[in-house]
């Protein structure tokens, strides 16, 4: 008989947790953060995967997730670290991944509070985190001239870069920003911690659905293919002994942490889709003809989707047109 207060107290207990939760929940956006390396964390569920080094410096985060959950990824990276946010840097220009960045950048500070050749770049945000991004990021954040851009000034890049590759070391680490040009659109960039072994992809790599080509934007299958090779190419697996699940880890644009074979079997899958629809292309199919075709089957459970923003249809679509304009 005597279990039974302590049964009712435990019940009650749980009631308490029950009732509080909700209440948290609405909050703030549910986040979880994963942290990667002993020195990187990725958080998923903001929009965008958002990943982030820590170090002497301070910190660099790549992405910067949706708008409306900017506050709970500041508060995300200031509950792992008090140093301060230092660079930013986008892997494209979509909402979902710099949505954030203003509030991302005025939680931070930049390492240029000296004045000298940044001091531009430090006025101009008030002394916030440097906005690290490939030219045509900041193009399509600030808009075509003469009509309202997109995104207030304080979210746009500061800093922007034409070459191929833009480094620098931080943290203790080599940094690597790989201009990825007609990938998933025109401003494509994966960012590469060279000790952390941590590759950020942003969404040339998306393990939930078939890889968003924007066409309109820039986009093409060739760069794409490109762009996952690259990620390929800079990755090594836990070769030769599996076994100890080491090896380069790669944060997707969206979905889970990859390692190099994952990038590997997505290539491979985008691969086998633009061959099937270049051949039916060259037996001189129309695109309705080559969608009725199913040129993505054996892979559609697993990427496809037949509503939403990105159909199957829309990716073989982005294929087709996007050989169209440019056929080898
Ligand atoms: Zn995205």
């Amino acid at each position: 008989m005597r279990r039974v207060p302590g049964t009712i107290a435990i019940a009650a207990a749980a009631l308490v947790t029950l009732i509080s939760l909700p209440a948290q929940q609405a909050a703030s956006p549910k986040l979880e953060v994963l942290q990667v390396r002993p020195n990187f964390y990725m958080i998923a569920g903001a929009g965008g995967n958002v990943g982030f080094q820590v170090g002497e410096d301070g910190v660099v985060v790549v992405d910067s997730g949706s708008a409306s959950n900017a506050d709970a990824v500041v508060a995300a990276i200031k509950k792992v670290t008090t140093k301060p946010i230092r660079y930013l840097i986008n892997t494209s220009a979509d909402p979902d991944h710099v949505g954030g960045n203003a509030a991302v950048a005025k939680a931070g500070q930049t390492l240029f509070t000296q004045g000298g050749g940044a001091g531009i770049a430090a006025d101009f945000l008030g002394g916030g985190a440097s906005i690290l991004s490939v030219e045509q990021v900041l193009t399509r954040m600030s808009g075509p001239s003469g009509q309202p851009s997109p995104f207030p000034v304080a979210a746009w890049p500061t800093e922007t870069f034409n070459q191929p590759r833009k480094y620098m070391y931080l943290n203790g680490e080599g940094i690597e920003v790989f201009h990825q040009p007609a990938a998933h659109a025109d401003g494509d960039a994966i960012v590469f911690f060279r000790r952390s072994d941590v590759v950020v992809a942003g969404d040339v790599f998306d393990t939930t659905r078939f890889p968003v080509i924007d066409v309109a934007k820039g986009g093409s299958i060739r760069g794409e293919i490109a762009a996952l090779q690259k990620l390929v190419d800079t990755a090594i697996p836990s070769v030769p002994i599996v076994s100890r699940e080491e090896g380069t880890l790669i944060i997707p644009g969206h979905g889970r942490l990859c390692d190099q074979l994952d990038v590997v079997e997505y290539r491979d899958m985008v691969t086998i889709i633009r061959d099937r629809i270049r051949d039916l292309m060259k037996q001189g199919l129309s695109l309705e003809q080559i969608k009725a075709a199913s040129p993505a089957r054996g892979y559609t459970r697993r990427y496809g989707s037949d509503t939403g923003s990105w159909t199957t249809n829309d990716f073989v679509e982005a294929v087709y047109r996007s050989m169209t304009e440019k056929m080898p």
